[in-house]
């Protein structure tokens, strides 16, 4: 896209563009969303008198470039005088369709974002609002008819019998019908009658815009409004501490409680203090709940409309059509809705007013944005709340250590959950050594003897089971052949397992191997060097996984869930509620079902390779491990039957994989970031990724020399 100059955007002379006006009654900086940005955040254009009353955070489109192309974008700022050095500004040619504007404090934030996240103003508001909004999807005018108050036109006609009926069901209260409702509500059988007193002039007529949508939140209640359970010591103490800080202003609170602690629980007493709060002052305060798009099933969703109802709950995830979500946008905009449950993006609920921001999950990666506009929801959700003067709530049985930090360093007040509700246990994990299993029996088995007699006895008593095994850090080894033998290869300097990749290899092929703990690369061996053989590459994958399952169970109903079987959101949803309901008996599947679910009758876990995802090139390559085998082991025994859960790994003493089969969060946070600040990574120092992109390699390289060059000086 081409860049404008200044000259093309402030031309000597004033454009013809329709709606000029010599006579603006102010200017306005407007953020345009196509991504061109000026150094102040917006270019600068005159306010004809129509559009006097235009505020900052309404949308517009204004004249663009030599051609006066169309273009939208957000208002950011109101000014009495154009800068001074701008001598003829062009106007404002309209408001947009549908009139969209967004909060103040919006329009506050996202000057943080771009500032913060190095993006420019514009594209920062684009990636706010939903397509849905911009688009006005789902927007339908209609006609809506009242009785026209008494004392109407004396000489009107008279109305016959089943218009009478009309009449009276419409009432004298000034209310306004719908043509079709008001119909039946006199059981007229079409809406004639109620045309022809339109005719008659003894039903007036109103034309209102609205959203249309078919999304029934009511319908999606998958859980029947119960008694709120009594809470626990500790949630109740965890309960006064949080909703205490409501009247206290903007702080964070690091909410660790182990998996099934009842920190949902938790989120919605507060919540529910909140919003029985006395205000005094209009518009009243709602809550942001963000938590990861597959944590959103109709189990989640369900808890928060049995406990809010009446229609304040909205809910913002990939699964609403553009009409569903544009209607959500606006009720949360219009005040309607004061719980928003969402993913991500839900961050920029457009509430009227924020009184509390709550992050379930908050170690989540998927609350990564990885295009732009990039950004962190934890972070902005921490900005956001600071603007609003809330406190904001991140939530995690496993914190990010980012959080754990802060909670360190006073920056966030900790809150601890240490038990599980009454009623269920933490299950126990026991971890097989695959390589002594490879050791004493031929080749590779997927699934160990100890995790295949598991399964065989869950399945005997009824149990459910999950196995999971996480693809994107699907791995390949390189090994001896022979099972007496048992090679396989190491890291010389670390001892882990080596990891293949194929496509790093030398231009002949081949590949090399890497060791993803110190990033060591060794040569491809092609003998055993312990007794000569050719050695095999093999892998782990959830397909062999299966079909390996599938002759060992045949009896048993399976389930697989990844990124190829599962194509849409209703693929996940239909799934998850057969497992839940107890259809299936083993679901495999990779880290998306490592997630939220809570299926009482889960009795067994197994983790067909704990190592995967200490495979992965990322210095938080121990926290992930860490983070999943611990939320999925939270799977296991949440309800009478005790859990049980079992880590298949090569690297049985990794401290990573240890801590998780012992519980030991606060053991792994404490070691993992002295780690961290020995190799002053985040959370204790500060990081950030330099992109540099050109067609010319030996150009980009220069470049990228010279930038590393400045750096280092810079840093010392
Ligand atoms: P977490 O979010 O910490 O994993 P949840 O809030 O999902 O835990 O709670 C796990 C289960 O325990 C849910 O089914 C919830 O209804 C139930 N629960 C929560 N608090 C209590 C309590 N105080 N007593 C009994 N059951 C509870
Ligand atoms: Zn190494
Ligand atoms: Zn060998």
């Amino acid at each position: 896209m081409p860049e404008p100059s200044a000259e093309s955007l402030f031309p000597d002379s004033p454009s013809e563009n329709e709606g000029v006006t010599n006579d603006p009654v102010g200017y306005a900086r407007v953020a345009l969303e196509r991504g061109i940005d000026a150094a102040e955040g917006g270019f600068t254009y005159a306010v004809p008198a129509a559009l006097g009353d235009l505020r900052v955070g309404e949308r517009v489109t204004v004249p663009l470039g030599r051609g006066n192309r169309p273009a939208a974008g957000i208002v950011v700022e109101r000014m009495g005088e154009a800068h001074a050095s701008i001598k003829t500004v062009k106007p404002i040619s309209a408001r947009q369709r549908g009139s969209v504007s967004l909060p103040d404090d919006l329009v506050e934030l996202a000057r943080w974002i771009a500032a913060y996240y190095h993006c420019p103003l514009g594209m920062v508001f684009a990636g706010m609002l939903p397509a849905a909004v911009k688009h006005g999807t789902g927007t339908r005018s209609r006609e809506q008819v009242r009785a026209v108050a008494s004392g109407g036109d004396a000489s009107r006609p008279e109305p016959s019998k089943l218009q009478r009926a009309v009449l009276d069901a419409a009432g004298s209260e000034g209310r306004w019908w719908d043509a079709k409702a008001l119909a039946d509500a006199a059981g007229a059988k079409s809406v004639s009658p109620v045309r022809q007193l339109v005719e008659k002039g003894w039903l007036e007529t109103q034309r209102t815009e609205a959203v249309v949508s078919d999304l029934d939140l009511r319908a999606q209640r998958a859980v029947a409004p119960t008694r709120p359970p009594e809470l626990t010591p500790a949630q109740a103490e965890a309960v006064s501490r949080l909703a205490g800080s409501l009247d206290a202003g903007f702080g964070v609170h690091l909410l660790h409680g182990v998996t099934g602690s009842g920190k949902t629980e938790v989120y919605l007493r507060v919540i529910d203090s909140l919003l029985h709060r006395d205000e005094t002052s209009a518009p009243l305060p709602g809550v942001i709940v963000l938590v990861p798009e597959i944590a959103l099933t109709p189990q989640t969703v369900g808890r928060f409309l049995a406990r809010f109802p009446g229609g304040g709950v909205a809910v913002l995830h990939s699964g609403l059509t553009a009409a569903q979500r544009h209607a959500q946008w606006r009720r949360i905009r219009d005040g309607e809705a004061r719980v928003v449950v969402g993913a991500r993006s839900a961050v920029f609920a457009p509430l009227p007013k924020v009184g509390l921001i709550v992050v379930d999950e908050e170690h989540e990666s998927s609350y990564k944005q990885d295009q732009l506009p990039r950004y962190h929801a934890r972070d902005v959700a921490i900005r956001r709340a600071q603007r609003a003067g809330c406190p904001v709530v991140l939530g995690s049985a496993t914190p990010s250590l980012e959080s754990w930090h802060n909670a360190a360093c006073d920056r966030a007040n900790l809150v601890t959950l240490p038990d599980r509700v009454p009623g269920a246990t933490l299950p126990d994990v026991e971890l097989v050594d695959l390589a002594e299993e490879r050791r004493e029996r031929r080749g590779v088995h997927l699934l160990s003897r100890r995790l295949e007699a598991l399964l065989q006895q869950n399945l005997d008593a009824g149990g459910q089971a999950i196995l999971l095994l996480n693809r994107r850090g699907y791995a390949n080894y390189l090994a001896c052949p022979d099972h007496r033998c048992g090679w396989m290869m190491r890291c010389h300097h670390c001892d882990v397992t080596m990891v293949y990749h194929r496509d790093l290899g030398p231009a002949s092929g081949g590949g090399v191997t890497r060791c993803h703990h110190c990033d060591a690369e060794q040569v491809l061996a092609t003998a055993c060097p312990e007794c000569g053989r050719k050695v095999s590459v093999f892998g782990l994958g959830t397909q062999k996984v299966q079909a390996e399952l599938e002759r060992k169970f045949p009896g048993a109903r399976l389930a697989r869930m990844d990124a190829d079987s599962m194509r849409t959101a209703r693929d996940y949803q239909q799934t998850l509620d057969a497992f839940a309901a107890g259809q299936t008996d083993i679901l495999l599947g990779t880290q998306m079902i490592a997630k939220g679910l809570d299926v009482p009758n889960v009795r067994l876990v197994g983790v067909v390779s704990g190592d995967t995802s200490l495979n992965f090139p990322d210095f938080r390559a121990s926290e992930r491990t860490f983070q999943l085998i611990a939320q999925v082991a939270g799977r296991a025994g949440r309800g009478e039957h005790r859990g049980r859960v079992v880590v298949q790994t090569f690297n049985p003493d990794d401290p990573a994989i240890r801590r998780a089969a012992d519980h030991d969060y606060v053991g792994f946070a404490e070691e993992e970031i002295a780690t961290r600040q020995a190799a002053g990574l985040p959370p204790v120092g500060r990081m950030a990724r330099i992109v540099l992109r050109d067609t010319d390699p030996a150009a980009n390289l220069r470049r990228a020399t010279r930038l590393g060059h400045a750096g280092r000086g810079r840093g010392g």
